[in-house]
């Protein structure tokens, strides 16, 4: 760090030279990320609490029941308007929270969790930070074969975790089949929905087929969802949504020099302006406007599906607005798709995926396919 600070203008030529090495979501040239450029008023109401700290809520009263009431709306979107949870940072940070709270309620010797193997790698991080043993459960047609599940609880097992909105595929485990496991063998059944969370509510609504997978299904005990993914939200906004409030005792921090004695989340200090724009965002857009964002971004999704089946693509049909295609030469694809200015993603297997984000427009769309349609003779 250099002696003497330097001028106002001085920082922000840096900083605007450092952001024009940023990709931006206004290119439309983004069709890898599950993020998306927050809505206007959600960066208004960050800066303006920015200096609320939730690690410390004694002192933040005010922001501590803006968190309460974005939780509430998330829980009563999800099934259950009391849902206790926080506002976290993301879908790693939720995860991580939803199995320490099953490993201490269990108290087994040597924990274990089952997961499919579509899962996020946030859940193998979890399971390392918690010393948890992964187990993985098998895929068929992209969602978790529960008879796989079933075969692999033991008396070691703490949680069943399914996915709802695979972060790959975009697909939705079979949650009720996975509870019914859940009660019988008395395991906590965590969801996590960080993406799906946002989107599944309204498919059905939109006349989409989608499977459930919130709290109205018995087994679950704890489901993340993310608002900085679709929900429109600035980064960083995750949460963590818990059937049952006693649930926090199990990891339940003193924290003595505080204004509040007792934390139950993983991290101290924590952004009350993630809360304050959870809450804002959900209030300005409710049911509504958040139907009208998946709807917009599936007949996207729905458009770009049957363009890439009439150009002979192996596409996978979506149940989100996540799309996979697959083709004997996707690397070479891959590649003219880079080289071209197109940020694009691979699955595990070497499929291309598409994520159709709120960032993404009909003329991103139509461009998309015009560049396939020049690069397909040429592979
Ligand atoms: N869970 C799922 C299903 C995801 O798709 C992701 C991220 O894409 C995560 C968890 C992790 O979320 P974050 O990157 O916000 O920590």
């Amino acid at each position: 760090m250099q002696e003497k600070g330097r001028s106002e203008e001085e920082v922000l030529k840096r900083l605007f030279e450092a952001s024009r090495g940023d990709w931006k979501y206004s290119d439309g040239k983004i069709l890898s990320s599950m993020c998306t450029s927050p809505h206007p008023f959600a960066k208004r109401v960050y800066e303006l609490f920015s200096d609320t700290n939730l690690g410390d809520a004694g002192l933040f009263k005010g922001t501590k029941g803006l968190e309460n009431e974005a939780v509430n709306m998330l829980g009563s979107l999800l099934g259950k308007r009391d849902a206790s949870g926080f506002i976290l940072s993301g879908g790693t940070e939720a995860n991580i929270m939803g199995l320490w709270i099953a490993r201490n309620m269990k108290q087994r010797k040597n924990p274990e969790i089952i997961a499919p193997e579509t899962a996020h790698f946030s859940i193998e991080k979890a399971a390392d930070v918690l010393g948890l043993k992964l187990i993985k459960a098998e895929i068929k047609e992209h969602c978790v074969d529960v008879s796989d599940v079933k075969s692999k609880v033991n008396e070691n097992t703490v949680a069943i975790v399914g996915i709802a909105g695979s972060t790959e595929y975009g697909t939705i485990d079979d949650i009720e089949a996975l509870s019914r496991i859940a009660i019988k063998k008395d395991v906590f059944l965590h969801v996590d929905a960080a993406f799906g969370g946002l989107v599944i509510p309204f498919l059905k609504e939109l006349g989409y087929e989608a499977r459930g997978f919130d709290f109205s299904i018995d087994g679950v005990s704890s489901i993340t969802v993310d608002p900085h993914k679709m929900g429109l939200v600035a980064i960083p906004s995750g949460c963590i949504l818990l059937r049952d409030e006693g649930l926090l005792k199990s990891i339940e921090t003193i924290s003595p020099y505080l204004t509040e004695k007792r934390q139950y989340t993983l991290t101290g200090t924590r952004p009350g302006a993630s809360a304050a724009t959870v809450y804002a965002i959900l209030s300005l857009l409710g049911r509504e406007g958040y139907r009208e964002n998946v709807k917009r971004c599936m007949e996207l999704t729905m458009t770009l599906y049957e363009e890439l089946k009439k150009l002979g693509l192996q596409v996978i049909r979506p149940t989100m607005n996540i799309l996979v295609f697959s083709h004997e030469n996707q690397d070479a694809i891959s590649k003219r798709l880079s080289d071209g200015g197109w940020s694009i993603s691979r699955t595990t297997k070497g499929e291309i995926r598409l994520v159709i984000m709120p960032h993404v427009t009909g003329e991103s769309i139509n461009a998309f396919i015009g560049d396939l349609e020049e690069i397909l003779p040429l592979v």
